[in-house]
């Protein structure tokens, strides 16, 4: 399959991205736009865009992703997407019902200059509906900046203020599996905290099979819930390239305080989230947690000798790159490339800081943001690793230098069940360890000669 990567060099690129470690931008807006109860997400492009993104998105979580268009035509492309927007938002409200239309744009009505502003302000909206847009060109960012600026504009065109306090924590859970968003609704819900998710995509991404099909499934933050979010008393964003965007909105817009985390992936990272949950309820950790965090440290020390000193390579996204990083590190493995293809100059010197405390000279791990997989194949031919970790996007190189890969992050289009099953918090870390540990084992077993081939390990 990849015949074409060059073996015996690693060829420098500026202005090529082969094999990006992203997609666009309307992926993330379209998931994001699914976490709000009761929304039709709405691409304003052309057909073969929202295609793209719905058909990616169907693949990861196995689920239909709902989702309308403009449907840009090459009249359109010349004239401006105005008058197709018009028809769209009428039949859009007239047959599918939604309470809010989210619009998000695409690099073509980006490129012809469409003002989404004016244009929606233009429009004909049924009374209390409501139609929301935000900027998603794909030739800025990836879908993780596009989940943030859509899950920004839900604060930005709904959030209000009444002058009376809610007490609520506002959750940003990153751009996570619903399993993920079940997971930390449990440990917020063990300090007793009361929160509003946002977005929410339990029970839409992972709703149960009924026999009937429902536009809007039953899950997703509530409307009145996001509107009230001005009324909030503190937001927690996890995940600074998914989440800090709509904290920072909501207190542009009302003056809500927050504190950006990142992921809660691995031992300490979870630490610190479950320790300012317990600051903002002023309550103990509750036994289930402290008995949850003992069971992981356990499971660490029991496959330690499996784990030690591997090299691995991971990719994907940035804030799950830097948990799963986080969590190698403190399981005793080296990581040797670690690449995200969403830009940030911030990625690069978050990983080095972690591997300089972990006692690892950065030098001895490529690190790079806004990369691509071309590259760090390339890297891996002339420095192999152990493992991969990271979504289904690096299975071929995984292929043809014959290293297992542990599926982990966006997109996972080639496994099922993973969209339940959480990464984050202790539970989450036990799996990932889970996964990591028998890899490297059941790639052990196979190597091994038969005298070492052991029934009990
Ligand atoms: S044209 Fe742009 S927005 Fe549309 S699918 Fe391609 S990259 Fe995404």
């Amino acid at each position: 399959m990849l015949e074409a990567t060059p073996r015996d060099c690693v060829t420098e690129r500026k202005a090529l991205t082969i094999s990006p470690a992203k997609t666009c931008q309307p992926v993330g807006a379209v998931y994001a736009a699914l976490g709000v109860h009761g929304v039709m997400p709405h691409s304003h492009g052309s057909q073969g865009c929202i295609a793209f993104h719905r058909m990616f998105l169907t693949r990861h979580f196995k689920e239909p992703a709902m989702a309308s268009t403009s449907a840009f035509t090459e009249g359109t492309s010349v004239f401006g997407g105005g008058s197709n927007l018009k028809t769209a938002v009428r039949n859009i409200f007239d047959l599918y019902d939604p309470e809010v239309i989210a619009i998000h744009t695409t690099c073509l009505s980006e490129t012809i200059g469409d003002d989404l502003n004016a244009m929606v302000s233009a429009l004909d909206i049924p009374e209390g509906k409501r139609v929301i847009y935000c900027s998603t060109p794909s030739y800025q960012g990836s879908h993780v900046t596009g989940f943030s600026s859509m899950s920004a504009g839900f604060i930005r065109h709904m959030a209000e203020k009444t002058g009376v306090p809610s007490g609520k924590l506002m959750i940003n859970p990153g751009f996570v599996n619903p399993g993920d968003m079940r997971e930390l609704k449990k440990i917020v819900e063990a300090f007793g905290i009361e929160y509003t998710m946002l977005p929410d995509t339990t029970g839409v991404l992972d709703a149960p099979m009924t026999g009937t099909f429902e536009i809007y499934p039953k899950g997703g933050t509530p409307i009145d819930e996001v509107v009230a979010l001005g009324d909030a008393a503190y937001s927690l964003a996890l995940g600074q390239w998914a989440s800090e965007a709509c904290a920072n909105e909501l207190r542009r817009k009302h003056g809500v305080e927050y504190a950006t985390l990142p992921l809660p992936m691995g031992v300490a990272a979870t630490d610190e989230f479950i320790l300012a949950l317990s600051k903002f309820s002023k309550q103990v950790v509750p036994y289930s947690i402290e008995e949850e965090r003992g069971q992981l440290i356990d499971c660490m020390i029991d496959s330690h000798q499996y784990l030690d000193a591997k090299r691995v390579a991971i990719y994907g996204d940035p804030d799950t790159v830097i948990g799963v990083t986080a969590f190698c590190l403190e399981c005793g493995m080296k990581p040797a490339m670690v690449v995200t293809g969403t830009p940030g100059k911030e990625f690069t010197s978050i990983i080095n800081g972690m591997l300089a405390e972990a006692g690892i000279d950065p030098q001895d791990c490529w690190v790079k943001e806004a990369g691509d997989l071309f590259e760090m194949h390339q890297r891996m031919i002339q420095e192999p690793v152990d493992l991969m970790i990271g979504p289904s996007t690096g299975k071929q190189i995984a292929r043809a230098e014959d290293v297992p890969l542990v599926r982990v992050g966006f997109p996972i289009i080639d496994r099922y069940v993973h969209p339940y099953m959480p990464i984050v918090g202790y539970k989450g870390a036990m799996r990932m360890l889970e996964l990591i540990a028998t890899a490297l084992m059941e790639r052990m077993e196979r190597d091994c000669e038969d005298q070492d081939f052991e029934f009990v390990m």
